[in-house]
């Protein structure tokens, strides 16, 4: 014997019933004995509900609902039922509709729907289910009968979840069944208690009824149809990439399920593990599929039921956390005991227990429909303590969820708990309290609701490796270098998703003038399309906005410009425990203070602040820098030419033509900025050795650098390029004499940026250097950069090369993404 369950979706309309025709048909032939048990049609129940609550609350509109009801009904039977066979069925279930619109007239003039009224009013719903059911397998020449189960199961008067009496349900059931040989099409969810009353197992119950049923007849095994491939590592609705388990144990789906995956009802389980019946969840929709075996032990030994010691990610969503806590109740032995039967005599179900801060109090989860009961029993229960103050008032923190990591195989391995609290800090979830004392199968947390989706993203891709992971980019500026950064990520997407499971995701762009998203990736190849056909204007306040709305985990901000406005939102960026990385020396640059919260903000909001282009293009100087500090050596100099203009300029100047023709060919080229005077006036040098010398630890601010430009005010002054032209040829004279005499002297002139450790002093200044000097020879536009330590003494570090450029600095940009995203994965 075999239980076949077929919930709301699978029997939700006439098309679908034909398939699960189909599958009965085939174990038929097969000559596999069967039961079938069969849902209401899926929004059946939930609108019966509804129009119970609007009658009790004179709601005239119920029978909108009650309309609605029946034209689906009689919609689905049209088209099942040929028409010479549809009268005895309309009329029966015209009798069960005018029944039930009695019952429903009667809630609206007592306006009374008690928990007995609305078991009798949601039991239609199955009831109206099998016999359509029933009726198309005879049409189609499988003989069935409709069985409803008030009939053969017994419950007690808990209306709305009541307990099943085993044995005697159990003797009703094998008596039944010895006498009917036919097919029965069993209503599921609906029994009855011993006055005949009709009761119900819950909603979601269905699936306990085919258990129930399997259990009493020694099935082989329990199949629960469904809407997806069996169970899954996590809700599908929630995390896309959710997959289907092959097989899970008993005591992992227990856990799953109490911990909300609705896939299977929780109680369902318990008849079966104490008969170890296997269950196993399977797809209507795809009926080739072998769905998921849940047994006592794994399936087989596959390598990856072997290897996986996670096997799925549940959460309960709007949970309510009770804080019990007070000076004069701790310690006092039976608190607990008082405080859990106080919630069991009012039927609050305590989903965990949890294990808060302090000592001083207990703390436990319920669902939002508990948590005025419960505090009203607390507050009964602990009358006298709360007046005479030795407990404090009953604090309900609302819009929780719990999220759980659940697997039998947790247990022999260590380590588990540390990646799952890992990955939730990475994302930046805040967890307001672990459970307590529950089994090693289930690691589980409060976190705030509107964390749940990212929270289940994180957890899914750090436990399910194999998996993709996304990085979820916010890109703005798409000049030259976010331009060639573009180019360089969709050259290499495709190598880093077959090797490294990685996906980079372009969720926003924005250059200065329009923004797009999209939360599956904009396509790479169609970037310009998409800004140039967004119609939503750039506004960094509303692209920040964005971000938090999407709430993504493992998100990159990236600033490809050189502005002040953006470079002022950091702050608020790393609050939002989204990583930053940029070419942009705008934020690190300005005050220290500034400097000093960025890194402050990233460390404790867990994220990064990666900002290694902002110094010598794509060499790695911060980098460098940074680790020469952190294995204790001590900086005592550093020096650098740091402009890649400045570098050319001087490198190439050798006194055969005019310095200022020699600024116009490089303007020609495109190596210079716009204003040539950006480059010339040492402002983005002296940004450079700042941002190195506060790196080395120091606190220094922009106006100590002592900057001296090489050339006189007067190129300074003029409004235009070309009034800075004419001024530049005056000077030329003054740079040629300078350039003779360090030639003369076997020198020559380099644009030199140094910070000196011991007198704490950064200079940028135009310097002769002698042929010892590792900058004489320097070429091109290339960087150079010496660090000269403790342990770097008599030869200093130097690293040197090309330091500026749209594509080297956005192989810069691109290395701090990667790096983020290495951090992030743990
Ligand atoms: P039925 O009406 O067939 O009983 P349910 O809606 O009660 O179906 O349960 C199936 C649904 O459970 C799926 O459509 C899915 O959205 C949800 N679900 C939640 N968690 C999981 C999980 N871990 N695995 C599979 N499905 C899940
Ligand atoms: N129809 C009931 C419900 O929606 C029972 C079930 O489908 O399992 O809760
Ligand atoms: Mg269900």
């Amino acid at each position: 014997m075999k239980i076949l369950k077929f919930g709301g979706t699978s029997v939700g309309s006439a098309e679908n019933i034909k398939i699960v025709h189909q599958i009965a048909q085939q174990y038929i032939q097969d000559e596999v004995h069967i039961a079938l048990v069969v849902s209401a049609q899926s929004g059946v129940t939930n609108l019966l509900e509804l129009a119970g609550k609007k009658a009790a609350e004179a709601d005239e509109s119920y029978k909108a609902d009650f309309e609605q009801i029946e034209q689906n009904l009689f919609g689905i039977m049209k088209e099942l039922i040929e028409v010479n066979r549809q009268s005895k069925l309309f009329a029966n279930t015209k009798l069960m509709l005018n029944n039930l619109e009695d019952v429903l007239h009667g809630i609206f003039l007592l306006r009374e729907f008690s928990p007995r009224i609305r078991d009798l009013v949601l039991s239609f719903g199955e009831r109206f289910s099998a016999q359509i059911i029933s009726t198309f397998f005879n049409q189609e020449g499988l003989e069935s009968e409709m069985l409803d189960t008030r009939q053969i199961i017994r419950t007690d008067s808990d209306f709305g979840a009541a307990k099943v009496d085993f044995p005697k349900s159990n003797e009703l059931i094998t008596d039944y069944f010895a006498k009917h040989s036919k097919l029965q099409i069993v209503t599921g969810f609906v029994a009855s208690n011993n006055q005949d009353q009709t009761t119900t197992l819950g909603r979601g119950g269905s699936d306990f009824t085919a258990s129930i049923l399997g259990s009493a007849l020694d099935a082989y095994e329990v199949e629960i149809w469904t809407d997806v491939d069996g169970v899954m590592t996590t809700d599908p609705r929630k995390v896309k990439r959710a997959f289907s388990l092959p097989s899970i144990t008993y005591m992992e789906a227990m856990e799953m399920t109490h911990f909300g995956a609705k896939v299977i009802y929780p109680p369902t389980l318990q008849p079966l593990v104490d008969k170890r019946i296997p269950l196993r969840i399977r797809n209507t929709f795809n009926p080739s599929f072998e769905g998921t075996y849940v047994g006592k032990k794994l399936l087989g030994k596959t390598q990856s039921n072997q290897s996986r010691k996670v096997s799925g990610i549940s959460c309960v969503e709007q949970v309510v956390i009770i804080n019990l806590q007070g000076s004069g109740i701790m310690g006092v032995p039976g608190v607990s005991a008082r405080l859990f039967s106080a919630l069991a005599r009012h039927k609050v179900n305590v989903i965990l227990i949890t294990q808060a801060s302090s000592e001083h109090s207990i703390c436990f989860a319920v669902a939002e429909s508990d948590a005025e009961t419960a505090q009203k029993a607390i507050e009964e229960e602990f009358l006298n303590e709360l007046e005479t103050r030795k407990l404090d008032q009953v604090v309900l923190e609302r819009n929780r969820s719990i999220i759980a990591a659940i697997g039998e195989r947790m247990r022999e391995v260590p380590g588990i708990a540390a990646k799952f609290f890992n990955a939730l800090a990475k994302n930046g979830i805040n967890v307001t309290a672990i459970a307590q004392g529950s089994s090693e199968w289930n690691i589980s947390v409060v976190i705030d609701q509107k964390d749940i989706s990212k929270a289940l993203n994180a957890l899914h891709s750090q436990f399910f490796q194999t998996e993709v992971r996304a990085l979820n980019l916010f890109m703005v500026g798409v000049g030259l270098i976010g331009k060639e950064l573009l180019n360089q990520i969709q050259q290499q997407n495709k190598f880093f998703l077959n090797e490294r499971f990685l996906k980079i995701n372009l969720v926003g762009l924005s250059n200065s003038k329009r923004m797009s998203f999209n939360l599956d990736g904009i396509e790479l190849e169609n970037w310009e399309k998409e800004l140039e056909n967004s119609t939503q204007e750039a506004d960094i306040s509303e692209f920040l906005q964005q971000i938090r709305d999407f709430n993504l985990p493992n998100s990159v901000f990236v600033d490809n410009t050189s502005s002040e406005d953006i470079a002022k939102r950091y702050p608020e960026i790393l609050r939002m425990k989204v990583s930053i990385a940029t070419p942009n020396k705008k934020a690190n640059s300005s005050q220290f203070s500034e400097y000093q919260k960025l890194q402050t903000l990233a460390l404790n909001n867990n994220v990064k602040y990666g900002y290694e282009t902002t110094v010598g293009a794509g060499l790695p100087v911060i980098k460098t820098l940074q680790d020469i500090v952190m294995s204790g050596d001590r900086i005592e100099r550093i020096e650098g030419v740091l402009s890649g203009t400045l570098s050319y300029l001087f490198n190439t100047y050798d006194g055969t033509k005019p310095f200022s023709q020699l600024v116009q060919e490089a303007k020609a080229m495109g190596f210079t900025e716009p204003d040539p005077r950006d480059d010339l006036n040492g402002m983005d040098v002296a940004r450079k050795i700042l941002i190195l010398a506060r790196e080395a630890g120091n606190e220094v601010e922009m106006d100590e650098i002592s900057l001296e430009k090489f050339l006189p005010d007067a190129c300074f002054a003029p409004e235009t390029v070309e009034g800075f032209f004419e001024e530049l040829e005056k000077a030329d004279g003054e740079m040629l004499k300078q350039f003779n005499k360090a030639k003369a002297d076997g020198k020559a002139l380099r644009y030199i940026a140094s910070w000196e450790q011991n007198s704490k002093t950064a200079k940028v200044e135009l310097k002769s250097v002698d042929s010892s000097h590792p900058f004489y020879a320097l070429q091109g536009g290339d960087n150079i950069i010496a660090f000269t330590t403790a342990r770097y003494k008599t030869r200093p570090m130097v690293i040197k090369g090309p330091g500026a450029g749209a594509e080297v600095t956005a192989a810069g940009v691109f290395a701090d993404i990667l790096q983020i995203s290495n951090f992030l994965a743990g």
